[in-house]
């Protein structure tokens, strides 16, 4: 069982100020709450410092947009919240940074509908994620969520607290039936993606990954593409049915939590991490230390 969040040592920054986390509340009525309007990103520190910390600020803003709301603060100014927390938390003896941002909606009333500027505003900044490969020497299974009404819907591009709800029904599924996540599929029956993670495939030396216009486009992904085209690796980005998952040798996933991961089974389908898979491992590794610094505790 995890610590009660008002438990928490530490600060969240809140509507421009940091409070404690005990005291960084909303009202029950909120409209995030009841009718999900809210965005956020899931951010991991290196060494401390938010590793693409723009790429995500600036998608954090885009998910708010699609969702027709807008968050009064810039994309500099996001980042300059992130920096001050993880600035307070090391100071106060936290070794690893703090990483989450959400924004919640609310104007003061009931109803679906929203379309008056919110009158409170909060930008939420909480240490969620230790520093450190998640899954480290445990490559994944995978639980295939084949069958059913569950799939990834649209719109994908917003990182959308409401669009987790069937992630959270399809990990539980996973959990329940043993395995450590599920692997989603589109609502056109194509692979997706995982909960929280996006997935790739390998045959013949070469990566094979979905087209993100139907799931959320990871900034890992984006990286873990990056990386492999410098070491040239061909990456295929193309639609891919779940029927030929048995023509791959090699399966990873990858996200700011997982960071890039090996995958051992989907269901009856075995994997087992490769030279590519591995590569691309170390390579994340290399990659996501800044620049000059040691590696972070
Ligand atoms: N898909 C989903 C549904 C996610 O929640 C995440 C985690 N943010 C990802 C993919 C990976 O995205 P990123 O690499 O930007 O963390």
């Amino acid at each position: 069982m995890g610590v009660s969040f008002d438990k928490i040592d530490g600060v969240i920054w809140y509507d421009g100020r940091l409070v404690p986390w005990a005291d960084a509340n909303v009202h029950i009525l909120t409209h995030g709450l009841h009718y999900a309007s809210c965005v956020f990103e899931g951010e991991r520190a290196y060494g401390g410092k938010v590793f693409k910390s723009t790429a995500h600020s600036e998608r954090l803003k885009n998910s708010a947009s699609i969702l027709d709301f807008e968050i009064p603060y810039s994309v500099a100014e996001i980042d300059a919240a992130k920096q001050l927390v993880i600035d307070k938390q090391q100071s106060a003896g936290c070794l690893s940074p703090p990483d989450r941002l959400a924004r919640l909606g609310d104007d003061g009333r009931v109803g679906a509908d929203q379309h008056h500027p919110p009158r409170h505003r909060r930008l939420e900044l909480a240490e969620l994620f230790r520093s450190g490969r998640e899954a480290e020497g445990h490559p994944h299974r995978v639980w295939p969520s084949t069958g059913g009404p569950i799939r990834r819907p649209i719109p994908a591009m917003a990182k959308a607290s409401g669009l987790y709800m069937i992630c959270t029904i399809s990990k539980h599924k996973a959990e329940r039936a043993g395995y450590a996540d599920a692997m989603m599929l589109d609502w056109q029956g194509r692979v997706a993606e995982c909960t929280g993670a996006n997935i790739f495939f390998i045959k013949d030396g070469k990566i094979h990954t979905p087209i993100a216009d139907c799931f959320l486009a990871g900034i890992t992904r984006a990286t873990a593409i990056d990386l492999a085209r410098r070491r040239g690796i061909e990456v295929i980005e193309r639609r891919i049915m779940p029927e030929e998952l048995s023509d791959f040798t090699e399966c990873f996933i990858t996200g700011t939590a997982a960071e890039v991961t090996p995958v051992s089974e989907i269901a009856n389908w075995k994997f087992t991490p490769g030279k590519i898979s591995e590569q691309l491992m170390a390579d994340y590794t290399a990659e996501v230390q800044p620049k000059g610094k040691a590696v972070a505790a």
